[in-house]
């Protein structure tokens, strides 16, 4: 499997500022596509336990809120074993981080047994549709892409969608409780619990 590059700061993927990495291979070959590059299977370089302890040192630090896996397509047969041996790794090591992954499949079409879903907390899924894009969706390209909160959607066993608030609401009580306001890498949220707290 392979890899096109590995972002060690993000703040475009997912909440707070995020280690990425982008996968190499997609077959889906979306109109429109943000990331071309990533299609041909046999680009990129190589992945292998080197890159994900990279990549597990990379979110050791307090200011990294979690890992983000995108493509390419990283649920793709011949990128799922790797990508899932990454975000084991990751939940195990860091279970306070969240991980986010991006794929063009559905869940109800692929991803809904996949081992991965047991490290994960949000997946992006579905193909890019430019005849539904709208820039200002957040987290995703057009408007039949789901953000799905993979562990309500476990328990419950039907697709729940993230509910942003809700997860702003725990890092603020995880921020209170660690007092480490200033560190905060939500500043929407650090300017609210501010503005409750003044
Ligand atoms: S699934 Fe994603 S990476 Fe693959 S072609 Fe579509 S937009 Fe590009």
């Amino acid at each position: 499997m392979s890899y096109q590059k590995i972002r060690k700061m993000d703040i475009s993927n997912g909440p707070g500022v995020r280690v990425s990495v982008f996968f190499q291979g997609c077959a889906f070959h979306c109109e429109g596509c943000f990331n071309p590059t990533t299609w041909d299977f046999d680009g990129g370089n190589p992945f292998g336990q080197e890159q994900i302890e990279e990549v597990l040192e990379l979110c050791k630090g307090d200011h990294i809120s979690g890992l983000s896996i995108l493509g390419g397509e990283p649920l793709h047969p011949r990128n799922i074993q790797d990508s899932t041996l990454l975000a084991k790794m990751f939940k195990e090591k860091y279970p306070e981080k969240t991980l986010w992954i991006w794929s063009g499949y559905t869940f109800e079409e692929y991803i809904y047994d996949k081992e991965i879903l047991e490290y994960t907390d949000v997946i992006i899924d579905g193909r890019f549709e430019i005849g539904l894009r709208n820039p200002k969706l957040k987290w995703k390209g057009s408007s039949n892409q789901r953000v799905i909160d993979v562990q309500k959607t476990l328990e419950k066993n039907e697709v729940v969608l993230y509910e942003e608030e809700e997860l702003c609401a725990k890092e603020v009580l995880k921020l209170q409780e660690d007092g480490k306001i200033e560190t905060s890498t939500y500043p929407f949220v650090k300017q609210n619990i501010l503005q409750d707290t003044m």
